[in-house]
Parts: structure tokens; sequence; C-alpha cells
């Protein structure tokens, strides 16, 4: 079965299962294998180590990318210069009119014509909704050995970006929340299962879409105030922002997810190298303050 490759949690696998082929979420390796996208400053390492890997992987038949960043459309470009099949889907950022739920529809629509290009079936609403009932996304789960209950926020992280979540263990931590873009923010709302039934590619819209709080949305208030309240509930005692250098978005809400949160924040980027060594004095610095 022909894989597509993608990374955005707004990119819907259902709608790749009903057409027959295999949705890829690919986290990347983290260490970027040569590919379209050069090591040059000023580029994200998150987009460059999946536009690279996605584009050298063997067995990937098309590659999804996302409107919800200049860096992401920059991927596009470099993907699409190098003639690889590939797909940049607008995402609205607006998302509370129903403009922007038919606006999103309508890019299910041309996504779908991309697929079927690639070999996949057009798809009938059987197919949709029984894609809807045999997909079952769920949050990455990360935890640790330690007595401080932490909680994670930011944007998406690579396999090499784990070994933070190692640290965090040796130096006392305990995941207890991951409200990353790998973890709950990664993962759709809950389908509404009576649109399921009638409409389900307005279904998929709005778990995917309408109703997923994220950092390019606008509004975005209903971030920190999802934040807020799942740091609450966690009971953490303190919060990790990962960003990734060059990403403006996360960057810039920084200041007010500090100021949304009911503990302190410790805000840590990420250059696509190892990030233990770099980050190890100022995480055991943070947990002291904790403990
Ligand atoms: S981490 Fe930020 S800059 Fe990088 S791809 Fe994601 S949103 Fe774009």
């Amino acid at each position: 079965m022909s894989r597509i490759a993608y990374a955005s949690p707004y990119v819907p696998a259902e709608w790749i299962v009903a057409h027959g082929l295999e949705p890829y979420r690919i986290q990347p390796e983290g260490a970027a294998p040569r590919g379209p996208v050069p090591p040059s400053a000023g580029i994200c390492p998150y987009m460059r180590s999946f536009v690279n890997q996605s584009a050298t992987e063997p067995h990937v038949a098309g590659i999804i990318l996302t409107t919800v960043c200049d860096q992401m459309r920059r991927g596009y470009e470099f993907i699409t210069d190098r003639g690889l099949p590939s797909f940049c889907f607008n995402v609205p950022a607006t998302w509370r009119s129903e403009s922007a739920v038919q606006l999103y529809v309508s890019e299910l629509e041309r996504l779908s014509r991309f697929l079927v290009s690639l070999g996949g079936r057009q798809p009938d609403t059987n197919a949709i909704r029984d894609a809807i009932h045999e997909c079952s996304p769920s949050p990455s789960t990360v935890a640790g050995g330690g007595q401080i209950p932490l909680a994670l926020t930011g944007g998406p992280r690579t396999k090499l970006d784990e070994r933070l979540i190692d640290l965090i263990e040796e130096t006392g931590g305990h995941i207890v929340l991951d409200a990353t873009e790998s973890g709950l923010l990664g993962v759709p709302a809950v389908f509404n299962m009576k649109h399921v039934d009638t409409d389900p590619m307005r279904a998929l819209a709005e778990a995917y879409h309408s109703r997923l709080p994220g950092v390019s949305r606008r509004p975005n208030d209903d971030l920190h105030t999802f934040l807020a309240a799942q740091v609450t509930a966690s009971q953490a005692s303190g919060v990790i922002l990962l960003r990734y250098l060059w990403c403006d978005l996360w960057h810039a809400e920084v200041p007010r997810i500090r100021k949304a949160l009911p503990v302190p924040l410790l805000d840590i980027d990420l250059d696509g190298e190892d990030p233990v060594p770099r980050n190890r004095t100022r995480i055991q610095a943070f947990m002291e303050g904790l403990g």
C-alpha cells in the first residue's frame, strides 16, 4: 500500500485511509538526512528534518504539508523544486466561522484529487465512515520516575528531542501532561458521531479543524485557556515549553502562555542538535526551583 507522509495535526489520517492509502505521520529522526532542504541558518530544524526524511524514505508515494507556518510553505517549495509528488493543504487560520469549515472541506476535496492521482480510490460515504471508526489517534504518552510533576507544551519534537524527556526524568521530573503538538495538541477532538453518520466530511472538518486549539489559530485565546485548564487539572508544578529556533509562532506566544499559566514556565529552544548538553543546567536549575 502506498504511504502518504505528513506531520501536521490538521491532516486527517482517516481521509487518507478512506482512499485506500497508508497514512504515515512522521516523527522525524532529528538529525536530518541530506535532501531538498539545505542546512542553512534561519530554517526550522523540524521542518528540515521532516521534509528531508519524507523525501528520501523509500515507499513514500506523496507528501502533505500545510500552510500553518512560513517554514512549511518554504518546505513545500523545496519539495516541488525536486519534482516530488506533494500537496500543500491550506488550513484556514480562522476557525470559528461556517466559511472556515467550508474552506477546510474544500481543501479535503482538493486533497482527494491529489490522493486519487497517486493511485488512491475515490471514497464513498461508507468508506469515510469506516475509516473514522478504524482510526483512533491517541496522544504520545511520556512519563518519568521523578517526584516533581511537570507538564510539557510547545511545538512538535523529533526523536532526537525525546532525549530531553530522559533529562527531565534524571533531574527528578515526572511528566504528567504532554500538551505539545506531539501530544494533546496533535490529537483531533472527539468526533461528533451524529455527523459521522450523516455528513462524515463535516465530522472530519469539525474534529481536525474547528475544535483543535493550536498556536496558528486566529484568534488563539482558546489555546491559552486550554493549556491553563489542562495544567491545573494535571496538578503539574511547572511547565516546560519546547519550541524550535526560528519558529516565530511559538516564540511569539511564550509571554502570553506564561501569563495564562498558574505555575512557572521554562522556555527551551531546540536547534536540531542533541538538546541535552545545552539545556542540562537550565533544566536542573528549574527543577531545583520547583523542588
Ligand atoms: S516548529 Fe514552528 S516553524 Fe517549525 S514547522 Fe512547526 S510551526 Fe513551523
